[in-house]
């Protein structure tokens, strides 16, 4: 994101002086009539209280899931364009019917489609970036009082002039930059209860984080934590809105997300996983300069977001592995297509039965012996490492993805993340 207009001074001034929030609600929070309901009682209570009160709002259930099916089952091969128009409606019939079921208790409302809420992208259809939020409309009715809806997951390009979508999960990504936009405070509302120290499906005792630093937030939404979208907590560091993510269904404190300097760092703070993620094994690369270059360029000129890369040279050609999520699949065949256009014929494989483990924490950075730690771990549960990755604050391993619930178990016990654990003070809970 290049800017963030913040408010123009036309429309500061009226009530300059009253909090502003931005609340999220995400596709399971809007699933029904009783909860699109429940909704919009959450939001009156917030403009109750004498808030200025933006929601922005999912998708109803998997409504974006069912318009996918529903566009494969038409096309193959989607027109990217198309597929933004047909997929950025999920969003507006969520944000229409909640504001008629305020209207319903009593109080204005208004919906806008993210291009009637001023939010400019980049033209890259389904994977769009927010460039600049000019809130004229949203702040103009925020004056007049209007609890204001924004569809989420979409925005405008002002390059093509049309509709685009900010990817899956991408509400998530309107919402901290309309409260960046709007100087707001923002609240992410899903049907769980805030970030935990690891998946409770998988991990019966773990426990919710009452708060955590961006960069660790970052690292775990990267590594397969679903609860924030990944760009939507870059946007909140680069930004510095701290997020709140909470349940819809509770009042009790989510977990905070925000500037944590100066607290004492965990070593490992979360144990997370993913099970999305497909390995691409290329032999026979030519071994000379710019040919990772020239693979890498493809990949990116398709937007693929790449995780773990390994490069080794084997006799006189190169070996490059990397993994890519599922969804990312077929970008990536194109992608390695026209870098063999360049670089002659080289042998893919895909590899589709991994899935990663990672440890997150900003502490591991000042600690030794973290590394040793995990692989030991998972040594002791038979489970053969595949491919390490690392940053300062996270280790990554791809494993047999059957093995991923309990090589997760075994890292949150081994670095005691439960909730017994009685050195890590600070727990709510
Ligand atoms: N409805 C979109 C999705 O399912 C966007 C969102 O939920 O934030 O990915
Ligand atoms: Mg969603």
């Amino acid at each position: 994101m290049r800017d963030l207009t913040p408010p123009s001074d036309t429309h500061a001034a009226p009530a300059a002086q009253t909090d502003t929030v931005v609340m999220k609600f995400g596709g399971s929070s809007v699933a029904d009539p009783d909860k699109i309901r429940h909704v919009a009682r959450r939001l009156v209570e917030a403009r109750e209280r004498g808030a200025r009160v933006v929601g922005t709002v999912s998708a109803m259930g998997h409504t974006t899931d069912t318009l996918l099916e529903l566009a494969a089952s038409v096309s193959p091969n989607p027109h990217p364009r198309e597929l933004d128009m047909l997929l950025s409606t999920g969003e507006r019939i969520a944000c229409a019917l909640v504001a008629m079921a305020i209207h319903d208790l009593g109080h204005e409302a208004v919906s806008f489609t993210g291009s009637q809420a001023g939010i400019i992208t980049d033209p890259v259809h389904t994977k769009a970036k927010i460039r600049e939020i000019t809130p004229v409309r949203v702040l103009d009715a925020l004056d007049r009082g209007k609890i204001v809806l924004v569809a989420g997951f979409q925005g405008f390009s002002r390059d093509t002039m049309d509709v685009t979508t900010l990817g899956r999960g991408g509400t998530d990504a309107t919402a901290v930059a309309l409260a960046a936009a709007l100087g707001a405070s923002c609240e992410i509302y899903s049907d769980v209860p805030g970030v935990f120290t690891a998946d409770p499906r998988i991990v019966p005792d773990a426990r919710k984080l009452p708060e955590i630093s961006y960069e660790e937030m970052l690292e775990m939404a990267a590594s397969g934590a679903k609860v924030l979208m990944l760009r939507a907590v870059e946007l909140a560091r680069g930004h510095s809105v701290p997020v709140h993510a909470r349940s819809t269904f509770s009042d009790e404190e989510g977990t905070w997300v925000r500037d944590t300097a100066g607290m004492e760092q965990p070593i490992v703070s979360a144990v997370t996983h993913a099970e999305d993620e497909i390995l691409f094994h290329l032999r026979g690369v030519p071994d000379r300069p710019g040919a990772a270059a020239t693979i890498f360029d493809a990949v990116a000129a398709e937007h693929v977001n790449v995780d773990t890369i390994l490069q080794n040279v084997v006799g006189n050609a190169a070996e490059v592995s990397f993994s890519v999520p599922e969804d990312d699949v077929r970008a990536t065949r194109r992608a390695l297509e026209r870098a063999q256009e360049t670089l002659g014929a080289f042998e893919t494989e895909e590899i589709s039965d991994l899935g990663k483990v990672s440890i997150v924490g900003a502490g591991m950075r000042s600690h030794p012996g973290v590394a040793a730690r995990m692989f030991r771990t998972l040594a002791d549960e038979g489970i053969n490492i595949r491919l390490i990755s690392t940053s300062p604050i996270k280790i990554s391993c791809l494993i047999s993805r059957a093995a991923v619930p309990a090589a997760v178990r075994a890292l949150h016990a081994a670095f005691d993340l439960g909730a017994t654990d009685t050195h890590r003070a600070g727990d709510s809970e």
